[in-house]
């Protein structure tokens, strides 16, 4: 029977973040799905104790971890040793990780070390004729392909927000260590520190139940015949922080900040949602002075619940791209709206 290896790294407090748990879910269905009776869990981290519970409770029977604080820090060398170590040891034919950018950087390398094949984006995982395939999308999220291979390992990268997050009661587990010999090699790079924006200047929110998009019509001449940039920054840095949501973009307002137009200057290309953009998944999406574009629209495509406000009757999302088109001024709807969310 063939093997099925869950690779993950634990998180600083030793437990698994939650595209690690999204994927133990995928695992778990996975294997039952092959009728497998067991699967393994290979672990990278400092701490992996709690992690070990958690993937034992998942499914998982047998436990491998490589633990030390030369394995804490993402770095290509130290995170490949470890995953190739564990894949081998394991002896796995199918090899399922989170497709998170720490993964996504090393494992097709660790792959061709392998000597096997790697899928990344991985959005579904089914059952065909006795054989697992892997679900993907293609051509910037509009093309959908179902796959199957015969090659083996096979390395599929889960792509975060696809799957339910495993719950419950951490289990207790044996595990079991690979040992992986590190040389000077292995420790060329070392991080020093983290630099990253205050919380408050992070607009890019995955876990936000709400997308709130802005188009260049936050910039364009209004009714009254003048640009009201100074005032679209208010209403929509008061509703991101009223609310949390994650803010998105279309093409043509991030260019123009690009340009150093004095527009939203907390926007940057990272926001941009489309076909040369982003692909978020979030439960709700609220498009403001976005005229819904196809090559926009296409970043919509996970989004499930599409509202927008347009002053257009004829925009681009009345023609089946949202579920409910507001006509409406965004300034007025938007001002309204954060009065009525700072109410207490
Ligand atoms: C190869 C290629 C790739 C592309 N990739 C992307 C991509 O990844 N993402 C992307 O976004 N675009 C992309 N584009 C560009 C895309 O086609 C559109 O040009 C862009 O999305 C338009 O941006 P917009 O809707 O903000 O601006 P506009 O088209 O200028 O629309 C502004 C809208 O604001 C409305 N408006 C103005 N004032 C108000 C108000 N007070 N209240 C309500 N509504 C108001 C107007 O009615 C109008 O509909 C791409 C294009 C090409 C050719």
């Amino acid at each position: 029977m063939a093997n099925l290896l869950l690779l993950v790294c634990t998180e600083p407090d030793g437990r698994l973040a939650r595209p690690a748990l999204e994927t133990l879910t995928a695992a778990k269905a996975l294997a039952d799905a092959l009728g497998f009776t067991s699967f393994t869990a290979g672990l990278v981290g400092e701490q992996v104790e709690a992690a070990a519970g958690e993937v034992a409770n998942g499914g998982a029977t047998r436990v491998l971890v490589v633990a030390g604080p030369e394995f804490a820090q993402p770095r290509y060398a130290t995170d490949a040793a470890a995953a190739e170590a564990l894949a081998r040891a394991s002896q796995a034919d199918l090899i399922l990780a989170p497709a998170t950018s720490r993964w996504n950087r090393v494992l097709p390398g660790v792959t061709h070390r392998l000597g096997g094949r790697v899928d990344t984006h991985v959005t579904n995982l089914t059952v065909r004729d006795g054989a697992p395939a892997v679900t993907r999308w293609y051509y910037r999220q509009r093309l959908e392909a179902v796959l199957r291979r015969s090659h083996r390992p096979w390395v599929m990268l889960i792509d975060p927000g696809t799957h339910p997050a495993w719950v419950g009661t951490p289990g207790t587990a044996r595990v079991e260590p690979v040992a992986v010999t590190l040389t000077d090699a292995h420790r060329r790079t070392t991080v020093v520190g983290c630099r990253k924006p205050p919380a408050d200047a992070q607009t890019v929110r995955p876990d936000a139940e709400l997308l709130f998009v802005t188009g260049a019509g936050w910039t364009k001449k209004q009714p009254d015949g003048q640009v009201h940039s100074a005032e679209a920054e208010t209403i929509i840095g008061d509703f991101l922080n009223l609310t949390g949501a994650s803010l998105g973009s279309s093409k043509s307002l991030v260019d123009l900040g690009g340009e150093g137009q004095a527009v939203l200057p907390f926007l940057t290309h990272l926001n941009q949602i489309g076909q040369t953009g982003a692909t978020p998944r979030h439960p709700k999406g609220l498009a403001t002075c976005c005229h819904g574009e196809e090559p926009h629209a296409v970043g919509w495509r996970f989004v499930n619940d599409r509202r927008a406000v347009n002053l257009d009757a004829n925009c681009g999302w009345a023609r089946g791209k949202a579920d409910v088109l507001y006509v409406a001024d965004a300034f007025a709807v938007m001002r309204q709206v954060n009065e009525l969310l700072a109410q207490p």
